[in-house]
């Protein structure tokens, strides 16, 4: 299947699980995972109008967005992955909407450069709902005093809260568990599920859903 394909069959699917979820579909915002992908495709989405895209590495994202966003200026990128303090310049100078703030110093860094660049990016806070080890995101007990942090001292617009389930694991508690949170902090965005389980966390609750294989088709193999 082609890329706008599959873009027109994953909007569909969004509007019946929201539609069964009794949610209206506007409120559930896709999220193309472009990381890794060919250009071709990433053209092919951007020629069926396609604007959201989500990276996961800032300099990969640079070497693919930094022109084009010139020639679409309603382009919207959300990283997605792990970001170094030092590598906050760039992202900020870059993306639209930081989804992975997870540590008082790179919310701090953040803040600093937007504040330095002129720029008030919408954030999400990064929960690792598994509180697995090497995952990045904020440890349950501590999302509360994040925040607190994030917009009391730094000043943030945080809109959210964002996961990635434990791969071995059905990731429905894990959308409960974040929807949990964010009702607790009155947030209204939330962040989950991926080409797998994208209509199972529209279910409970999803506003932007991160696609990537779903959209593009599978990665191809670097290196
Ligand atoms: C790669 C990635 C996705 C998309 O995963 P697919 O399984 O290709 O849909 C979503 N979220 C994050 C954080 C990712 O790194």
């Amino acid at each position: 299947m082609s890329v706008s394909e599959n873009l027109n069959q994953i909007h569909a699917k969004i509007k019946s699980a929201a539609e069964g979820a009794g949610r209206p579909v506007d409120d559930v915002h896709l999220v193309a995972v472009s990381k890794k992908q060919p250009d071709e495709r990433i053209e092919e989405a951007l020629s069926a109008g396609h604007r959201v895209f989500g990276e996961n590495r800032v300099q990969e994202a640079q070497q693919r967005w930094a022109e084009r966003r010139l020639q679409y200026p309603d382009l919207k990128l959300h990283l997605i992955g792990p970001l170094q303090t030092n590598k906050a310049k760039e992202a900020v100078a870059l993306f639209d909407v930081i989804e992975t703030l997870d540590r008082e110093k790179l919310a701090r860094a953040v803040a600093n450069e937007m504040a330095k660049q002129g720029r008030d990016l919408p954030c999400f806070i990064q929960v690792n709902t598994g509180a697995e080890e090497q995952k990045a995101g904020i440890h349950p007990d501590a999302v509360s005093d994040f925040y607190d942090f994030c917009y009391g001292e730094c000043g943030l617009d945080i809109q959210g809260l964002m996961c990635i389930p434990p791969i071995d694991e059905p990731p429905e508690e894990h959308f409960k568990q974040l929807a949990g949170y964010a009702a607790d902090l009155g947030l209204k965005a939330l962040s989950m599920g991926m080409s797998g389980d994208y209509e199972s966390a529209i279910a409970h609750g999803a506003t932007y859903i991160r696609v990537g294989t779903g959209v593009f088709g599978a990665r191809p193999k670097q290196d």
